[in-house]
């Protein structure tokens, strides 16, 4: 299922469980705005290169939009959407003061030399600059971006607006970006399965783990859940893991979610576990390390065979609550030593687990729409008490 109808449909399904006005259901759904800008740039042999960024600002409600950029060959209107969607529930669930929006260049980013990514870069940042700011947006790393790409925004859009650390996070720390941020999505995910599974008895320790993704997200992930004494039996061949972890046996990306395990993570695409392989899944557990890995047809059959699912919104919340950490730092000038990074990381993470477990009990639900309606309930109860007064 396309990536904006299975979000919208578990949207959906939160507001009604929520009993949501419908007028209110289809303000929260459409974005507040949608951003689609041309990016030419000379290669370096000298030839143009033509590329369609966009940025997606969802929703504000609860403050300034928030999200990351994306390169890769995939990037389309409705993903952008579809996860800007995501980014305005999972901030609500993490309970940090801000809205929702999501970027993307359509582009193969390893196709291209670091001064090609810088020319598009800058050019993209060129584009928006005037819509994005500390207080409307602030953009992040996602798929194929990283601290780099987030220097060279901040450096471009300094040119228009002064010097504004502030305006992006998952910069490198020696522009201001905050320790911690690098490890924060994966070391969330730790968190975030520590706390399911006490709620079961069990720890990290001694349950079989399988991760397919090894960028910045999985590589953290099952770095940090090795230390844990969590066991990687399997992981992606491809290792772009930039901690070089090698443990566990490489396989192919594919077979892998079907193999025998306690604990599955999907930590790659969107869309991976779907109705043809849903069935053969055999872990107990799912963490949803990347953002939209389970169609909605795949919960249905996950559901009946118990098999639990931790979603995106809650799993993968650690990037950009330590984000949020970051801009804290950044506003108030003052930073935070690693230590006490990961300390609130652990409070917000097990607070935003036991908040969707009280909206599972409350609505009679799984753990999807206990955060669900967690994030919405908050984004509706802010737009309300906003008003519409024009
Ligand atoms: N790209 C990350 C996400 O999908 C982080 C976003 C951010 O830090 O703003 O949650």
């Amino acid at each position: 299922m396309n990536a904006l109808a299975a979000t919208s449909r578990n949207f959906k399904q939160a507001a009604k469980l929520l009993g949501l006005d419908s007028k209110l259901e289809k303000s929260l759904l459409i974005p507040f705005r949608e951003i689609k800008v041309e990016c030419t740039i000379p290669k370096d042999d000298g030839t143009l290169a033509s590329y369609v960024g966009f940025r997606v600002q969802h929703d504000n409600a609860r403050g300034p939009m928030k999200g990351g950029i994306r390169y890769h060959h995939e990037v389309d209107p409705d993903e952008v959407n579809a996860l800007a969607q995501l980014m305005t529930w999972k901030t609500a669930v993490a309970n940090i003061p801000y809205g929702g929006a999501k970027g993307g260049i359509g582009c193969s980013p390893g196709d291209l030399s670091i001064s090609e990514l810088e020319r598009l870069t800058r050019v993209f940042t060129q584009k928006i600059h005037d819509l994005i700011g500390i207080h409307t947006d602030v953009p992040a790393p996602d798929m194929g971006t990283n601290a780099q790409t987030m220097a060279w925004i901040l450096d471009e859009y300094s040119k228009f607006h002064g010097y504004s650390p502030a305006v992006v996070t998952g910069k490198p720390v020696d522009l201001g970006g905050s320790l911690g941020r690098d490890a924060a999505t994966g070391r969330g995910v730790l968190f975030a399965t520590e706390a399911l599974l006490a709620e079961h008895g069990k720890g990290i320790a001694g349950q079989r783990f399988v991760i397919q993704g090894f960028g910045n997200v999985g590589s953290w992930a099952a770095q940090l859940i090795t230390e844990a004494g969590g066991k990687v039996i399997k992981h992606s061949a491809e290792n772009r893991g930039i901690k070089g972890f090698d443990g566990g046996d490489a396989v192919d990306p594919t077979s892998l979610l079907t193999e025998e395990c306690d604990v599955l993570i999907p930590a790659a695409l969107g869309g991976v576990i779907n109705k043809d392989n849903a069935d053969a899944i055999k872990a107990k557990y799912i963490i949803e390390a990347a953002n939209h890995p389970t169609d909605p047809e795949a919960d249905e059959i996950l559901a009946k065979k118990g098999v639990l699912i931790l979603p995106d919104i809650l799993a993968n919340s650690g990037g950009v609550t330590v984000s949020y950490f970051e801009w804290v730092q950044n506003i108030q000038g003052f930073m935070w030593d690693e230590e006490k990074v990961n300390r609130e990381l652990k409070t917000y993470m097990t607070r935003a687990f036991r908040d969707t477990k009280e909206m599972c009990r409350s609505h009679h639900c799984d753990l999807r729409m206990g955060a669900f309606t967690l994030g919405v309930n908050r984004v509706a109860r802010a737009t309300v008490l906003r008003g519409w007064e024009a």
